[in-house]
């Protein structure tokens, strides 16, 4: 990895840096006209977006950012999920992503040795849906999506987090930019 470069080669070789720190008021404030946000979240899977989601229901300013044009896709899942998680991270199941309804997981290999994943009964799910879904959920709540934009460094400076970025403007909702 490249190191933190300084003085005027920093400028040159990277103008796509945003500040991130924490502004002692909470929400978004300009420094030298840098937008400044409470948390960026990078990755707008289902991790980052239930962080995001988290943070912005608990009133902070959010920036999650993702580098896929589309959150959720390509699809890398089986697109099996059992009720216990849902119940445990405290979602409601949504008609726009259940495909149906399972007893449990069972693995086929090519030995035909079967086994039993999980007897949690839970569903098979529209994965891209779900994720795109989640994002909403915390856009809902406040946190601005930026897609198509990749986090290539954060970095510490002063009191706050700088971070170095390629990509789109941030925008709202799961397929914008
Ligand atoms: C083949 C396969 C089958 C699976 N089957 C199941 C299953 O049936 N059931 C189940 O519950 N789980 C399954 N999983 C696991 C599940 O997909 C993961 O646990 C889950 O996606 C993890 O969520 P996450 O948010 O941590 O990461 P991810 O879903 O990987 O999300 C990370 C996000 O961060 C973004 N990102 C990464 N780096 C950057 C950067 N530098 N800048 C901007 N954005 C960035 C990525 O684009 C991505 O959108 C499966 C996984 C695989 C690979």
């Amino acid at each position: 990895m490249r190191g933190w470069p300084s003085g005027k080669k920093r400028r040159k070789a990277w103008p796509a840096y945003l500040p991130c720190a924490f502004p002692p008021a909470g929400g978004e404030a300009s420094n030298r006209g840098k937008v400044m946000h409470d948390a960026v979240v990078v990755g707008a899977g289902p991790g980052g977006s239930m962080a995001a989601r988290t943070l912005a229901q608990a009133g902070f300013d959010v920036q999650i950012v993702d580098k896929k044009r589309v959150v959720g896709e390509p699809i890398q899942c089986a697109e099996g999920m059992s009720q216990h998680a849902f119940d445990l991270n405290g979602l409601e199941t949504d008609p726009s992503w259940i495909l149906t309804r399972i007893k449990g997981a069972i693995c086929v290999p090519p030995n035909g040795h079967r086994f039993y994943i999980t007897r949690d009964p839970g569903y098979a799910i529209d994965r891209a849906r779900f994720d795109r879904w989640l994002a909403q959920e915390a856009v809902d709540r406040g946190a601005r999506l930026a897609v198509n934009t990749r986090i290539q460094e954060v970095r510490r400076r002063d009191d706050g987090w700088v971070r170095r970025q390629r990509g789109r403007a941030p925008g709202q909702g799961p397929r914008s930019g």
